[in-house]
């Protein structure tokens, strides 16, 4: 009987008990998502519960609370530890939850299997390129296209100053020596299965990222009708259940996808335009992110235009017969250039403002940093038979730039006693070689050519000639327009 007593007092105190904490504590905190320990992501989303009718503080900031009595808020956290203090105000008390988020970097999981991987294996750094061949020219051979840094790919073969690296099963390209470095023996090439894709508006550009579990070699290229940029990803299968695809895309109409070798996942992105105005492609982690840049308003009055004068310094470039230099035409011709782009309303961005040497990066960075809608290289060519006129020609690297190099030469070639050399595509021009923005290289005239000569160096004629450059490219730009 005593026992039982006992036991009714222990149960009583204890239903006392409980009641009389939700009544001290009204306003208690509970965090239902948010508190771990640690994330790797810098934006952090958290969510809790308090009395209904309370104002709630994430960190000094007022979050909604909805009728339940859940709210939530997103904060930003930086590297290493992040003290997270609600606050939730009710009825005139106050009641705090603190917790700590420790935010980590997460490094690129490079899955390395070690062992008796037999093959020797290189690693690209930063600049490399893909040449399709083992072939040399003055301006190094053809290129496929510029690939990230980190990126793991077998070694086949060494040709001069190039290495042959397998890119998939059937695939393989080269690689200047320079921008690879090799690993250690044992590790293997990587494959990856393809993840979640986003597309989405990120401002100027769209964006394509399509996530991998490694850094996968991959070949870009851009194709005209219908106007598409399809990227062969190499040593990967398609593993990818989820596209997320946004309705505010401006220069992407959609995207799809083909697995066109066992081991090679093709990328599809399809264009809404029939002019393109660039892209680029990077990894972020692990990660291959496409962005296509959107339409600039398609009139030379507030484009950003940029203009490289070839050569400079002691690099003078090819010299006439009466001992003329091609830089000092080229910088000439790049001011006049100026000049009758700004009269129309353009920002010009000159490469080179005298005469210095300027290498090809630091030009390429110059337009980088000015963020150019498009680029337009003078130069003089040089060669061939001194007592006939050379003749004029332009030159793009990138199929989708050849219509801009076409309407300029059109204007050039219809100047007086000007010959037409010609429109030459896939040219090995660095400059060109960007697909970030349009180019076009003009190779005005013949220095070595004497009735060339004699107009290139002459003011009156170098105007003329860049004036019709200019009148090429509203030519160009009223063909964007009527595109639209
Ligand atoms: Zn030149």
């Amino acid at each position: 009987m005593k026992t039982k007593i006992s036991l009714v007092l222990t149960i009583a105190i204890y239903i006392a008990s409980v009641i009389s904490i939700h009544a001290q504590n009204a306003n208690i905190i509970k965090v239902v998502r948010g508190n771990a320990d640690t994330v790797t992501s810098a934006s952090h989303v958290i969510v809790g519960v308090t009395n209904p009718g309370s104002e709630v503080y994430i960190n000094g900031n007022k979050v909604k609370q909805y009728k339940t009595g859940s709210f939530g808020g997103e904060i930003s956290l930086k590297e290493g530890d992040n003290a997270v203090v609600i606050r939730a105000i009710s009825a005139g008390v106050q009641t705090e939850e603190k917790f700590n988020v420790f935010y980590k970097i997460e490094q690129r999981i490079t899955r390395i299997e070690a062992g008796d991987y037999k093959f020797p294996v290189v690693v690209t750094k930063k600049g490399a390129y893909l040449n399709y061949g083992a072939g040399q020219d003055r301006l190094g051979g053809a290129k496929i296209n510029f690939i990230s840094d980190g990126i793991r790919m077998e070694l086949l073969d060494s040709v001069a100053n190039l290495y042959k690296v397998k890119l998939s099963e059937n695939n393989y390209a080269f690689i200047p020596k320079d921008y690879v470095e090799k690993t250690y023996p044992g590790t293997k090439p990587p494959f990856s299965l393809s993840g979640s894709w986003s597309v989405s508006n990120i401002g100027k550009a769209d964006r394509v990222t399509v996530s991998l579990e490694q850094r996968q070699p991959y070949i870009v290229k851009q194709e005209r009708d219908p106007n598409r940029i399809v990227v062969d990803i190499f040593g990967t299968a398609c593993n990818s259940n989820w596209i997320t695809q946004y309705l505010n895309l401006e220069s992407i109409d959609y995207v799809d996808f083909q697995q066109v070798q066992p081991d090679v996942f093709r990328v599809i992105i399809n264009l809404k335009h029939k002019y393109s105005w660039g892209y680029s492609i990077d990894y972020t982690g692990n990660s291959l992110n496409i962005v296509v840049k959107h339409s600039p308003k398609p009139t030379i009055k507030g484009m950003v235009i940029g203009v490289d004068a070839g050569h400079g310094g002691p690099a003078s470039g090819a010299v006439s017969p009466a001992g003329y230099k091609e830089k000092e035409q080229n910088l000439a011709m790049a001011y006049m250039l100026k000049a009758e782009l700004e009269k129309r309303g353009a920002k010009v961005v000159l490469s080179r403002t005298d005469d210095s040497d300027i290498t090809m990066p630091m030009r390429q960075a110059t337009f980088k940093k000015e963020n150019i809608d498009l680029l337009i290289s003078i130069h003089c060519n040089a060669g061939g038979n001194p007592l006939v006129n050379g003749g004029t020609s332009t030159y793009y690297k990138h199929i989708e730039y050849r219509d801009l190099a076409e309407t300029i030469l059109k204007r050039l070639v219809a100047m007086e006693d000007v010959k037409n050399f010609g429109l030459i595509g896939n040219f090995n021009f660095s400059l060109n070689s960007s697909a970030y923005y349009p180019s076009v290289l003009v190779e005005t005239l013949f220095m070595s050519s004497l009735p060339d000569e004699e107009k290139i160096v002459d003011d009156k004629f170098q105007k003329e000639m860049m004036k019709n450059v200019a009148k090429g490219l509203n030519d160009y730009l009223r063909k964007v327009r009527r595109s639209k």
